[in-house]
């Protein structure tokens, strides 16, 4: 039976980060996966990093912050391993209230919109202008890929989960390729939570595409409202894509692309830009994010298992979360005081649904 100081299920984004962090504090670190890294909900995304969106529930905003605090330096470690440099492709997103809120400072004039997104037709919108990133997933995955591989982090692939065990001061995973042990071990599976209680968490489908922009739609920032948004990848000046997005349905694990799904996408976003009707179509695909009851993370033990940690359950969060879920993870691991308080994500609060 092989041994590592800590034993990651799942080379999704999640899963990865963590082994870079503990790998940068000197812990030996095996990650499993089933398949092939980075090809699930990680590579699906849209790539917004999204922390003051109005939607998410406002326990994520202290771990969102954190999130963009270590966002630089989580791209300056991938590229210092990697030589691969993520580029941010927009840094402002005009944001639709929902409905529900009536308080909003800084409303956007109809001016400002017409300065800001000519093309923008608001209809019944208000919007206000945040602050926010976004970065390309498919240019983050095969980066931080490239980064995982430069160190002696040991990435096993086709190697699936089936169940752990906790004994006094160590762990017995049973994989499909033989048992392995480690002082510790952390459950990132994503949406199939591989070791989690039943329901604890589930996927939440997500329909999206990605179209060709119009040379003369100059789109540099996201446009999002509480039912759709549109993220344009501006980096490279000879085209620019744009994404669209995103169904959230409950379907189980099914990632069917359906038209009709598409072109309500397209008719939604072309309600607030014209042009976009006819955009070329790129590319469609669905992904699966992990979703928890209360749609907050699952970071942490469940009583009596205390070396089987969770870091899953991100939702439609998990691009932005990536940096702070390992920083914080690694901490617990580490047996320090996490930098920002965690007990909203800990698994305890999900304990009635194990029983
Ligand atoms: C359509 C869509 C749009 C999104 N847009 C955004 C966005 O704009 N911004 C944002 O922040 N987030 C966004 N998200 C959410 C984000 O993609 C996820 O929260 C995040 O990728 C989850 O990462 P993960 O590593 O936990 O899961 P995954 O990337 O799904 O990785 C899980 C891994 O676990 C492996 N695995 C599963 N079972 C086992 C097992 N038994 N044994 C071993 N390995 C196993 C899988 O093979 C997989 O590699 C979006 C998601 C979707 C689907």
């Amino acid at each position: 039976m092989s041994h590592s100081d800590i034993c990651i299920a799942g080379a999704g984004l999640i899963g990865l980060s963590l082994a870079l962090e503990l790998h940068h504090r000197g812990i030996s670190v095996t990650v499993l996966d089933r398949g092939t890294p980075l090809s699930e909900s990680s590579t699906a995304a849209a790539g917004m990093l999204a922390a003051a969106d109005p939607d998410n529930p406002p326990q994520l905003r202290p771990i969102s912050d954190l999130s963009i605090q270590l966002y630089p330096a989580f791209l300056d470690r991938i590229h210092s391993l990697s030589g691969q440099r993520v580029a941010l492709q927009t840094h402002t997103t005009l944001q639709a209230l929902p409905l529900h809120v009536t308080n909003a400072g800084n409303i956007l004039t109809p001016q400002d919109l017409a300065h800001l997104l000519p093309s923008l037709t608001p209809g019944d919108h208000r919007f206000i202008l945040l602050n926010e990133n976004s970065l390309d997933p498919r240019q983050l995955a095969p980066a931080l890929l490239a980064a995982v591989r430069a160190t002696s982090i040991d990435l096993r692939l086709n190697t699936t989960i089936h169940s752990v065990e906790s004994h006094a001061g160590s762990v017995t995973i049973q994989t499909s390729n033989g048992p392995l042990e480690a002082s510790q071990f952390v459950d990132c599976t994503g949406c199939w939570a591989a070791t989690a209680p039943p329901s604890a968490v589930v996927p939440r489908k997500g329909q999206m595409l990605s179209v060709t922009l119009p040379p003369e739609l100059l789109l540099r920032l996201v446009v999002r409202t509480p039912s759709i948004y549109i993220v344009p990848r501006t980096i490279d000046p000879a085209v620019t894509p744009a994404i669209i997005g995103a169904t959230v349905e409950d379907a189980g694990f099914d990632k069917t692309v359906h038209a009709s799904a598409i072109a309500h996408l397209r008719s939604q976003a072309s309600a607030l830009i014209p042009s976009l009707s006819t955009a070329p179509e790129r590319e469609t695909w669905a992904g699966l994010r992990p979703t928890t009851p209360d749609r907050l993370p699952l970071l942490g033990t469940f009583p009596n298992q205390p070396h089987h940690y969770f870091a899953t359950g991100h939702y439609r969060n998990g691009i932005l979360l990536a940096p702070a879920t390992a920083h914080v993870t690694a901490q617990l691991l580490l047996g320090e005081t996490p930098s920002v308080d965690l007990s909203a994500f800990s698994p305890s609060r999900l304990v009635s649904l194990a029983q």
